[in-house]
């Protein structure tokens, strides 16, 4: 064959072995576990009105990933504040940056308008990629790591709105106070490392890199005086002990992908997470595929990265045994999360 002609049988035997790539990583990406049909395994939203019918309470509402914006109506805070959640594809080939747009959509849909503080869980773009986008429209003060701010030094933001998380002493906002639990991430993470200088969008996924980890416990205290506290676990992954000082009424708890893990692992990570602050019910987050858009229903993820029925069998289990309810939250959906809790464990100080 003379070279022009295996130039062109090479580069056609490329493309389909391109194109026979993208159709199996299509399929991968395409099969998952069906979200239950259940009604009863979903939080309740709370009632029309329960503003004023109940002013002044905490309430929750999820948006994907570990995304949850908490509000008492005069405080709000927020946990990662990700939205533009790019597509796989974006993702893989090329870099990935806010989506300004998909963000004014989840604020104004979640009705958001100004936030105290945005507490970013780590430095994975699921994660971090909006958080200084949303602290620049909301006025929040960003807080987490080094690597974190380095995102929000990248964007823009000035040292003033940004804030190191502070392990030694709860932060306060209004009647919130939240303590950063240096914590870990689920087993075998990507991107590990730090992000050591100010890193602009767009970027590649594997730029956000992972940095420091932290589980946040937040009370709040009503204008009767009473404590309510809850985690928030957003990656399923534990440092041994690292909870036992602490105690939460509820906790959202990541549990992306711990359908993967072995029976064991599930155990030991119920047992340093929900058990050890003595929660009594548990809001699953991290559950669903980040590669779709927040203006679709979400999905779980695909079974090449978790496996949600395995997951929610587990949860199921640990009903039965130590009687720990949970309720899968939905995005957009806002929650009590205390609602009709059996006797509270927080003792109001
Ligand atoms: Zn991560």
């Amino acid at each position: 064959m003379s070279a022009k002609v295996i130039a062109v049988v090479t580069a056609a035997a490329t493309a389909v072995t391109a194109a026979a790539t993208a159709t199996t990583l299509k399929v991968l990406l395409s099969r998952r576990p069906a979200m239950p049909t259940d009604e009863g395994l979903y939080a309740n939203p709370v009632p029309a009105n329960d503003d004023v019918d109940h002013p002044g309470e905490l309430r929750a509402t999820f948006m994907g990933v570990s995304t949850i914006a908490l509000t008492d109506g005069e405080t709000t805070l927020l946990t990662d504040g990700f939205f533009s959640r790019p597509s796989a594809q974006h993702v893989l080939a090329g870099r990935v940056s806010p989506n300004h747009a998909a963000i004014d959509e989840a604020l104004s849909r979640a009705d958001i308008d100004e936030v105290a503080a945005i507490f970013v869980a780590h430095s994975h773009y699921d994660h971090a990629l909006d958080a200084p986008a949303v602290a620049w429209r909301t006025g929040a003060t960003l807080v987490g790591s080094e690597s974190t701010l380095n995102i929000g030094r990248g964007y823009g933001l000035g040292e003033e709105q940004m804030k190191l998380a502070d392990l030694a002493e709860p932060m306060t906002f209004g009647r919130f106070k939240v303590q950063l639990i240096l914590s870990e991430h689920s087993p075998h993470p990507k991107f590990q490392g730090f992000i050591e200088s100010p890193l602009q969008a767009p970027a590649r996924a594997k730029e956000y890199r992972m940095g420091e980890c932290y589980s946040m416990l937040i009370t709040h205290t009503n204008a009767t005086g009473r404590t309510r506290s809850l985690l928030i676990h957003a990656s399923a992954g534990f440092k041994p002990g690292c909870l036992k000082d602490h105690r939460a009424d509820v906790a959202f708890l990541g549990v992306g992908p711990l359908g993967k893990q072995s029976t064991e692992f599930r155990h030991d990570y119920w047992r340093e997470t929900v058990e050890t602050v003595r929660a009594r019910r548990v809001f699953p987050i991290h559950w669903d595929d980040f590669t779709l858009p927040l203006s679709e229903p979400l999905k779980a993820m695909p079974y090449i990265a978790d496996n949600f029925d395995v997951t929610l069998k587990f949860l199921k289990r640990r009903r039965s045994l130590d009687g720990i309810e949970f309720a899968i939250p939905e995005p957009f959906v806002t929650i009590d999360p205390f609602a009709e809790l059996r006797a509270p464990v927080t003792v109001p100080s």
